[in-house]
């Protein structure tokens, strides 16, 4: 072990790097810009956000992740080789490094990463699940024989799980985050007021001003976009209360899944998460009142955690400092 080791959270929407002894050393929205015609990569993270959505003809801005997996592995052992230089600067030290990765990845996935990994210029790789990284990170003590349920609202899936004593006892997952969120807005708008709004917009509309949950004032924006028949910018408010509308379905269906996961929870663990609660992290769980929607549907309390987008990343650290937890949670190798 040496003082280079990081954990890496490649999640859809951001990556995240802790590194040991320092904290949270990277965190940059996942996506990189390449060059159509050399395939050569201009920019990644802010840089490369920058340009999504605007690029000349011959340069593309994509993200290698889909879905909380990696669609893009040349792309992201080039964005990983490239982050790693930049945290090492210089030195030949080679670092351990811990990846975060879905509870339900196959075992090719997984040699998969760890090649990946591997290639950008790690000495060992270890997997660990995404939920016992977010409950690491948490503050809960995982090795104790008592369950915990961690929800993890991250960009591109909800993943959901219930652990115990350093162990995935059930889980689940729906391709529904913040970018559904967005998507789900864009089409509201479209349909009520005929007027395109662009992906940044939805979001920025979201995190501004929306909300899970029929709580707090009712607060409103002005959106800008294109009206759909005269093709020219038009301008519109819209409140928190649309937004709730918009996202309901996604919403619904979310909650179904939550259900569904604490109905297969053995009965002691279920006994555990009645006394201690839901664990809630990633990006889109500060999205206000989703805490009360998962706590009214369930009757179970919510903690979000105090620093939802970080918190895997900071797990995935926490875990290298920690030889003896590493050992117990980092998943095999075996394809
Ligand atoms: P991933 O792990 O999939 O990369 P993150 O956990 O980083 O995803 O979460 C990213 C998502 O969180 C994005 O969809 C973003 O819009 C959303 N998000 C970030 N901050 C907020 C906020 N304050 N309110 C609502 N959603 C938010
Ligand atoms: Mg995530």
């Amino acid at each position: 072990m040496s003082k280079n080791d990081i954990g890496i959270d490649l999640g859809t929407v951001n990556i995240l790097i802790y590194q040991k002894k320092r904290g949270i050393v990277v965190q940059e929205p996942s996506v990189v810009a390449i060059s159509k015609n050399t395939k050569e990569i201009l920019a990644i993270g802010n840089e490369a956000r920058q340009m999504l959505g605007k690029t000349p003809g011959d340069i593309i801005a994509l993200r290698p992740m889909k879905d909380g997996v990696i669609a893009e592995y040349r792309i992201t052992e080039a964005i990983l080789k490239h982050l790693v230089k930049r945290i090492i600067k210089g030195t030949l030290i080679k670092p351990n490094v811990v990846v975060c990765v879905p509870a339900r990845l196959t075992g090719v996935e997984r040699r998969a990463v760890i090649e990946t990994t591997l290639n950008a210029g790690a000495r060992r790789v270890y997997l660990i699940s995404e939920p016992i990284a977010a409950a690491i990170g948490a503050g809960i003590n995982i090795r104790e024989p008592f369950g915990n349920m961690v929800i993890d609202i991250g960009g591109g899936t909800t993943d959901i799980a219930i652990i115990s004593l350093g162990g995935i006892v059930v889980s689940d997952s729906i391709k529904i985050g913040g970018n559904k969120f967005d998507e789900a807005i864009i089409k509201y708008v479209k349909r009520k007021y005929k007027i395109i709004i662009g992906e940044a917009t939805a979001e920025n509309v979201k995190i501004s001003i929306g909300k899970a949950y029929n709580i707090g004032e009712d607060k409103e924006m002005l959106i800008k976009g294109r009206e759909m028949v005269s093709g020219l910018p038009y301008e519109t408010t819209i409140t928190s209360s649309e937004i709730l509308e918009a996202l309901r379905d996604s919403l619904e269906m979310l909650i179904v899944k939550v259900k569904g996961v604490l109905e297969k929870a053995p009965p002691e663990l279920s006994a555990d998460i009645i006394d201690k609660g839901i664990v809630l992290t990633g990006g889109a769980s500060l999205l206000e009142g989703m805490d009360e929607l998962i706590r009214n549907a369930t009757g179970v309390d919510v903690i979000r955690v105090d620093e939802p987008i970080t918190c895997v990343a900071k797990g995935a650290g926490l875990s290298l400092e920690d030889p003896e937890l590493l050992e117990r949670v980092s998943m095999s190798y075996a394809t």
